[in-house]
């Protein structure tokens, strides 16, 4: 499920696991119409949506740019153009739960205004009156999750930020990461002892989210002040505009290689990924040429640019990146490579940087 909203793509957040378990708990059922369990529903859907936008609005006025915002199974990850600095992650991190914050202060203030604020305890038989009330609820639920001192939540994220500023970003990242996994045993032994599975369930997602964060703490340490030209692909099949489908796919085959640059007359003019060529292959057939199905606008990657910021880019199977010295293609990064990469570094290689300088 993914949308456009001012320019950023989205996809569910994480804390949609939160809400569902909310919904299910006080939301749905008691005495209000089939209606306002649709308004009630659509309604935190719109507060998460409003918290994520907060998030980007946030990044882009700082000047980086969100490439989406994804709703793995695991936790809701903005995927930021480059990774923020400790002043800018506290920032931004804020903006979300801040946005929540906003809404629950809004539709309160104007219930007290309105004389039509009801006790907290009659919130949990829903009904049509007490709608506006739950939706404010809600978002308190949403900001005090959020702002948990743990990862993956945003509290996490501003508690590492905070800790950066007196130590090395990567032993910040891994005290906000057991505080997560620490969370996460909590909740799961509360979830378990008082039979809420749905606690359990929450429980697992927020130590997953931990680990995953934790390992990309590891991956930046391990790459920062490294060239992508390190880590690079030297050795690949490039193909030219006079190649069909079918010599793609037989490079497929025969090699491990997965996304093929296309050069033509000595210039890099587009790259064709598996899927796309995949895609070719089932509506055009293999006798149609590669220039149709390459993708003109392909990622591009300096050999000097720092490997831990790109880290985020490459974050998703599948991501390939042409690495361009000038207009000379000069090697190819793929997310497969650059975990290989990762491990190699972890079991003590010494960068190929450092070893000639
Ligand atoms: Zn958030």
């Amino acid at each position: 499920m993914a949308f456009r909203l001012f320019g950023v793509p989205l996809r569910l957040h994480f804390t949609f696991v939160l809400l569902l378990v909310f919904l299910i708990v006080v939301g749905l059922g008691g005495e209000q119409s089939a209606l306002m369990s649709v308004l009630y529903l659509a309604a935190l859907f719109g507060s998460v949506l409003l918290h994520e936008l907060a998030h980007s609005l946030m990044s882009r006025h700082l000047g980086i740019k969100t490439l989406e915002i994804v709703m793995f199974p695991i936790g809701g990850v903005a995927r930021l153009e480059r990774n923020p600095k400790p002043r800018e992650e506290f920032w931004i991190s804020l903006m979300g739960p801040f946005a929540n914050l906003l809404i629950a202060a809004l539709v309160f203030g104007w219930l007290y205004a309105h004389g039509a604020l009801v006790n907290l305890e009659d919130l949990i038989k829903p009904t049509d009156a007490n709608l506006l009330e739950r939706i404010a609820v809600g978002n308190l639920a949403l900001a005090a999750f959020n702002l948990l001192p743990a990862f993956p939540m945003d509290g996490g994220r501003i508690l590492r930020s905070v800790l950066a500023e007196h130590m090395a970003q990567e032993r910040a990242s891994q005290i906000a990461a057991r505080a997560g996994r620490f969370l996460a045993f909590l909740m799961g032994l509360y979830g378990l002892l008082s039979m809420h599975f749905l606690v359990v369930f929450v429980a697992f997602f927020v130590y997953l989210g931990a680990a995953q964060e934790s390992a990309a703490a590891a991956g930046r340490a391990l790459t920062q002040g490294i060239p992508v030209r390190d880590a690079m692909v030297r050795r690949f099949h490039t193909l030219s505009h006079a190649n069909t489908i079918g010599d793609a796919a037989r490079l497929l085959l025969e090699t491990s290689q997965q996304d093929f640059p296309i050069v033509h007359g000595g210039q890099v003019t587009g790259l064709l990924s598996r899927t796309g060529l995949l895609r070719a292959m089932a509506i055009e057939g293999s006798e149609a040429y590669v220039a149709g199905a390459m993708e003109r606008d392909f990622p591009r990657l300096d050999p000097d640019m720092d490997l831990s910021e790109i880290l985020p880019r490459m974050a998703h199977a599948g991501a390939c990146a042409l690495v361009m010295d000038g207009e000379n293609l000069v090697g190819l990064l793929t997310a497969e490579n650059l975990s290989e990469y990762l491990l190699l570094r972890r079991f003590g290689m010494t960068p190929s940087s450092t070893r000639s300088s």
